[in-house]
């Protein structure tokens, strides 16, 4: 899942309006930067075989730290940590939690059993990535969910906030497809080595985008947020 796990931080917007739109980019997609570091250091294992499954090429091997629901459940923690201590939002902080579980969940939904409750226990997975056009109609409707819900929580201040968040949006779902009906990629070095590059230029771009569009309660001037 890709688009999805987006779809699930735009649409927690509403509910939590302080959270900056980088962070609500970034909480449900936690558990996606700590794999490639780990996979990166030999620690979890994956590899590239295409045609593997029809909605994705890779083969998830090992997975115990990144993936497990109770690890899953201490960088929902820590990540809540460290947002509260940024900005003393505790109810951002909730939500911050809730998104980086929202991962597993949804990595449930389409992996192959490969996920476990805890390191070392059994692995599920609904499978859903046996079906591309099934996986492809769940995510894009999850993210169009998303975009709209983000979308009517804020309004635009600037060209950022307008034309940059379209384009942000085009390039997710760009991305998206491309992943999905794209050449596979040659090695999993070179999808650790993609995963960090999309991973900050996603974040940096978001920041832009979100200097120029605020929550709409706070654009009338009303939200007196001292940060
Ligand atoms: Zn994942």
């Amino acid at each position: 899942m890709f688009v999805g796990h987006f779809a699930a931080g735009l649409a927690a917007k509403p509910l939590a309006p302080r959270v900056p739109l980088p962070v609500l980019l970034a909480a449900p997609q936690v558990l996606d930067i700590v794999w490639p570091i780990l996979v990166g250091a030999g620690i979890e294992r994956a590899s590239v075989e295409p045609g593997h499954l029809p909605a994705t090429p890779l083969v998830l091997e090992h997975m115990p730290w990144s993936h497990s629901l109770l690890t899953s459940a201490g960088w929902a923690l820590l990540s809540a940590i460290a947002y509260f201590a940024w900005r003393r939002d505790r109810r951002g902080a909730i939500v911050v939690a809730l998104l980086v579980v929202s991962h597993w969940v949804l990595d449930w939904v389409t992996h192959e059993p490969d996920l476990a409750l805890y390191p070392g226990g059994t692995e599920y997975g609904l499978g859903l990535w046996h079906s591309l056009p099934g996986t492809i109609a769940l995510e894009l409707a999850l993210f169009a969910a998303g975009v709209w819900l983000y979308t009517r929580a804020t309004t635009a201040t600037g060209r950022w906030g307008r034309a940059g968040w379209y384009a942000l949006v085009g390039f997710l779902l760009v991305g998206y497809l491309a992943a999905l009906f794209g050449k596979p990629p040659p090695t999993i070095d070179a999808v650790v080595v993609t995963a960090f590059v999309l991973i900050a230029l996603i974040i940096a771009w978001a920041w832009a985008v979100d200097r120029q569009r605020p929550p709409r309660a706070a654009a009338g001037g009303g939200d007196h947020d001292p940060t």
